[in-house]
């Protein structure tokens, strides 16, 4: 193999510091960190070579030019364009996107249609709902199977109306790549803009935009170890020369006058006003160093390093796994098996207790969690050819302990914890005559609460709330049970009243309670100190935030 993971993992500076050497840092699929060549350019160029570019003639500003426009050549060999001029320089994969959504509208017609797959990174999807909105236009869905596209069968939401397709190639939240040939094949003689989400893709594969096919496609330098504020759109020659400003400002106009301005051709039609130029020059030295290595050989060990994460968490119980190994980006994403006490969000602070760095919640993709797991949200452990089979050995023995702790602490929820709630109702609570009566009930209430040592672990522990209160929380068939503890009376109380609300209850009922209109109507905002009402709010939306009625 022509890659050595050490090597490149010592030429970013990050995890030599001494407050990072025992990080294990799995959240690269959100971002991931820098070599010193990188972050040198970037300081470079502020040091030796700051001016603005393509405006003013002196020495600086001539380099400052030269930078851009050599790292457009290079960034358009890394895309394997047809020339460097069709290279536009973004702030990242959103704003390319967003660039797209609103100029290639803009000349459509309403009920014209726009596909989509049901995959996508909200950048892929809410600037599309944005114009679908603004212009009357339709969105359509590739169908899928189990959240993965299936382009062979694109041909079932293609019509006469259809104007653009624009898909990911990789899934950011389950990790899977496209096979995007059966959609080159179709699409090759019809008249749709194509648009290929690389942001992932980007990372992990050699891309090649000439051989995907597709008109336009984007990344963000960040994914792949630039930068941030920096990212690359491709369009093929033709398709953006009929391509319309999105932003009008300096930079991207031939003439101006007071009444209307003829624009400049691409790439500067669309790189108004001042670039991010220390990115650039960062990006530059980016693509300088990824030249260097063996990409084929990086991604195969990506690819081993994935599969080994994927067959370890297999080995997990208490755990589902979401993604599969199989031609995948590095990503594993799992979630605690349903009938689980733990959330996603209890094991990423685990994890980060234990200094493993991974995300948890729907990653930006919601439509696809939902479609593909009952579980509201998710942790997601995202590779980079800096991590090590030794990183994956620490997160699945911290995952293991998780896990062990939960299972003996869930165990100890017995029936001697239960709460004695049968006798409570909101309207006794109401019915007392002002608040000093209704404060004295809320004490008595106290009692209805079961001490629960078994629940009191940090994990449990409610953020926020000054005295010290702990919830766990099962599902039973499709019903939400909580278990509150806490070392306040007061707070016991309050947790009773909680109890009455949401205890049994399924997450739709839950998610329809007005609980501001009661706990408003029985005076507790109002009369509560600052301090227990804040922890109140911290204990209902640890509530919510279990149930699923409140993103994690
Ligand atoms: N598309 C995909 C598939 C992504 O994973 C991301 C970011 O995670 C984006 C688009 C948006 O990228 P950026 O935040 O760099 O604009």
């Amino acid at each position: 193999m022509l890659f050595s993971p050490q090597q490149f993992k010592q030429q970013f500076p990050l995890f030599s510091q001494p407050e990072n050497c025992e990080l294990v840092y799995l959240d690269n699929a959100a971002t991931t960190h820098r070599p010193q060549v990188v972050i040198d350019a970037v300081a470079d160029f502020y040091r030796t070579s700051n001016a603005n570019t393509h405006r003013s003639s002196h020495r600086l500003a001539r380099r400052a030019t030269e930078m851009v426009e050599a790292t457009r050549i290079a960034a358009g060999r890394f895309l394997n364009a047809a020339e460097p001029s069709e290279v536009i320089f973004t702030r990242g994969s959103t704003e390319g996107l967003n660039l797209l959504a609103s100029s290639l509208t803009e000349n459509l017609s309403p009920g014209d249609e726009i596909v989509l797959t049901t995959a996508e990174h909200h950048a892929n999807l809410v600037p599309w709902q944005m114009a679908a909105q603004r212009h009357d236009l339709i969105l359509k869905f590739v169908p899928h199977k189990n959240g993965v596209p299936q382009f062979d069968r694109v041909e079932e939401v293609l019509s006469e109306r259809t104007k653009i397709v624009s898909v990911t190639a990789a899934s950011n939240a389950l990790g899977f790549m496209a096979d995007l040939g059966p959609l080159k094949q179709v699409l090759a003689d019809r008249n749709i803009r194509w648009i290929v989400d690389a942001a992932q893709l980007a990372a992990h594969q050699v891309v090649d935009a000439q051989t995907i096919g597709c008109d336009f496609l984007v990344c963000s330098a960040h994914k792949f170890y630039g930068p941030t504020g920096v990212g690359l759109l491709y369009g093929r020659r033709e398709s953006l020369a009929a391509l319309p400003p999105w932003q009008g400002g300096g930079e991207m106009i031939e003439q101006v006058q007071l009444q209307s301005s003829t624009y400049g051709a691409p790439p500067h039609r669309f790189e108004t006003g001042t670039s991010s130029l220390a990115a650039i020059a960062g990006l530059g030295a980016c693509l300088q160093f990824l030249q260097q290595l063996d990409r084929d050989a990086m991604a195969a060990y990506e690819q081993q390093l994935t599969d080994y994460l994927h067959q370890q968490l297999q080995k997990l119980p208490g755990i589902d796994l979401l993604s599969n190994a199989e031609s995948n980006v590095g990503i594993a994403t799992f979630a605690p098996a349903v009938e689980s006490a733990l959330q996603a969000t209890d094991i990423a602070h685990w994890l980060d207790g234990r200094d493993i760095a991974v995300r948890a919640g729907r990653h930006c993709a919601m439509p696809l969690m939902e479609l593909r797991s009952g579980h509201g949200s998710s942790v997601r452990a995202s590779i980079a050819a800096y991590n090590s089979r030794n990183d994956i050995d620490r997160l699945i023995e911290s995952l293991q302990n998780c896990l062990a702790a939960t299972q003996s602490n869930s165990s100890l929820v017995t029936t001697a914890d239960a709460d004695h709630l049968e006798e409570l109702s909101i309207e006794q609570l109401r019915q007392q005559r002002g608040w000093q009566q209704r404060y004295r009930q809320l004490m008595k209430w106290a009692d209805a609460i079961a001490p629960k040592p078994g629940i009191r672990t940090v994990g449990n522990r409610v953020r926020g709330c000054e005295a010290a209160t702990w919830v766990s929380h099962r599902m039973v068939d499709d019903r939400h049970q909580f278990f509150i503890d806490s070392e306040a009376r007061v707070v016991k109380g309050l947790a009773a009243l909680l109890l009455l609300l949401v205890n049994n209850k399924t997450t739709a009922e839950i998610a329809a309670l007005d609980m501001d209109a009661l706990f408003a109507d029985l005076g507790l905002e109002k009369h509560l100190s600052p301090s227990r009402s804040n922890g109140f709010r911290a204990l209902v939306n640890r509530v919510l935030q279990l149930s699923g009625s409140l993103l994690g």
